[in-house]
């Protein structure tokens, strides 16, 4: 990277626009650091292009000043991805926005990737379909930024991660080449699908410009319960019963007691008269669902799998489940650590007693808790230490991933790699897999301008 950037930002603002190339006073503090907030420098330029042929124009012009390039969405990435790294020019796609086409024949939005993810559903329900990529920082994440984590969010056991949900690409190469792939159909067979390579890539191959998503049919209508068990075999139990009488299944979360005990005080939302081991939310979606929903949880407290159950009457109840949650109340925790880990459904029950005993073993006061998308497999852990050091942060990171890797999980279900997970990635990913890692970010990125530093393993 060139230390002296004067000539480098003159012809970037000859080739782009002056109000396209931000610098000095100008940058923002927010593009510093993503949600994460362990970002430390800020961008010595913010790049803002506003069409597909600038953010193209603009890698051209870096790649041949060797100039290190972070793209940034909306920011609320966890792992550190979008924040810069020292020198690094950021490339914000807050500019290149906005919904192309609708086509409901063969139900596909394509659509710019500065979009904000909850734009796209909007306009999606407005025309009669359901974009079913969601998420809690639906009004402020990108669909760029959501193709690059591939993020996944409350809709995955019905609908799949994002990757699931996108038949079409279109990418700006380190070099300025654009790979338009706006392909519609579900079928394409023909040769190396080039799409999900770039999907939770984290920005490391290319700058993701457009994409077709596909749509589905809206909803005619929803149903929630939240239900009180005794025992991890009972979710899981209760999980495969679910997915076979309920044709309508859309979410399975579930929570320890450590997590909803903590996160319903603090709501003053109160639950159970009796505190349960565990809390499930089940939502179905389809038309008239209360029905189905209220014969299925009959039978499994007659069967006694499950203890209580209790069905929103209305939206307010509903939300009150999902405020418990999602916990945001957590991060008022002293020194919390959030980590999302994937594992075999069934091994999660053994693998969160593992944990708990491990790190209170090390940190005899520590505060664990468990909770997640239990039906995809993704469990979140949150662990507090009052007056935590950093080497003390990491030792926690290293404990809770060594026991992942016993397992064969995995230390990022859905918020991706960036720089926090990147130096533990060899617990889930075997040498010979970072290698051809190396090799296509070293063809396809050949002077390493994108997004150095993340994801790969210096
Ligand atoms: C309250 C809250 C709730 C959340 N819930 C979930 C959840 O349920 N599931 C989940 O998976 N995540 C969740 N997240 C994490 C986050 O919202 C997702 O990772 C989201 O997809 C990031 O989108 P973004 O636009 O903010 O991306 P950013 O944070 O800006 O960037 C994320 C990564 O993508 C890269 N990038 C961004 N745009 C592009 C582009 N156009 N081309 C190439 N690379 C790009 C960046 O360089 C970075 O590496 C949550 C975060 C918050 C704050």
């Amino acid at each position: 990277m060139s230390a002296d950037t004067t000539g480098l930002i003159d012809e970037l603002r000859r080739a782009l626009g002056d109000d396209a190339v931000l610098t000095g006073g100008d940058i923002g503090d927010r593009t510093r650091s993503d949600a994460s907030q362990t970002g430390r420098h800020l961008p010595k330029a913010v790049l803002r292009p506003a069409t597909v042929d600038a953010v193209a124009t603009a890698l051209r012009v870096c790649n041949a000043h060797r100039q290190s390039v972070v793209p940034q969405g909306g920011l609320t990435g966890l792992a550190g991805g979008a924040s810069p790294q020292a020198g690094d020019f950021a490339l914000s796609l807050e500019r290149l926005t906005g919904i192309e086409e609708i086509d409901e024949a063969a139900q596909t939005m394509t659509v710019k990737a500065g979009t904000p993810l909850e734009v796209a559903q909007k306009a999606a329900e407005a025309a009669g379909f359901l974009l079913a990529i969601d998420l809690g920082a639906r009004g402020s994440c990108q669909i760029g930024g959501n193709l690059s984590t591939n993020a996944g969010g409350i809709r995955v056991i019905r609908h799949g991660v994002t990757r699931d949900n996108v038949l079409g690409l279109e990418v700006a190469l380190a070099d300025g080449t654009v790979l338009t792939m706006l392909n519609k159909m579900v079928k394409n067979n023909t040769g190396y699908d080039l799409r999900q390579l770039f999907i939770g890539a984290e920005g490391t191959l290319g700058i993701i410009t457009r994409a077709v998503l596909r749509l589905k049919p809206l909803p005619e209508g929803r149903a929630t319960a939240l239900l009180a068990l005794a025992s991890y075999d009972d979710v899981v139990r209760l999980l495969k019963r679910a997915q076979r009488e309920l044709g309508g299944l859309s979410a399975f979360e579930a929570m320890w007691r450590s997590y909803f005990s903590v996160t319903a005080k603090a709501e003053n939302i109160p639950l159970f008269a009796e505190e349960p081991d565990f809390a499930v939310i089940i939502e179905t979606e389809g038309a008239d669902q209360a029905a189905p929903l209220e014969a299925f949880l009959e039978g499994a407290l007659t069967d006694g799998l499950i203890n209580d159950a209790l069905i929103a009457q209305s939206e307010k109840e509903r939300r009150a489940f999902w405020i418990v949650r999602e916990g945001l109340v957590m991060d008022r925790l002293p020194s919390i650590v959030n980590l999302d880990v994937s594992l075999a459904i069934g091994d999660l029950g053994r693998f969160a007693e593992a944990c708990d005993a491990a790190l209170k073993a090390r940190f005899a006061e520590a505060y664990v808790s468990f909770y997640g998308h239990i039906g995809d497999s993704n469990m979140h852990i949150a662990v507090s230490v009052a007056g935590a050091s950093e080497a003390d942060l990491h030792e926690i990171d290293e404990i809770v991933y060594r026991i992942v890797a016993q397992y064969h999980g995995s230390i990022s279900a859905e918020h991706g790699i960036g720089t926090l997970k990147r130096d533990y990635l060899g617990y889930s990913r075997k040498p010979e897999e970072l290698d051809v890692m190396r090799r296509i970010k070293t063809a396809l990125d050949p002077n390493g301008i994108l997004n150095p530093g993340k994801v790969l393993p210096v």
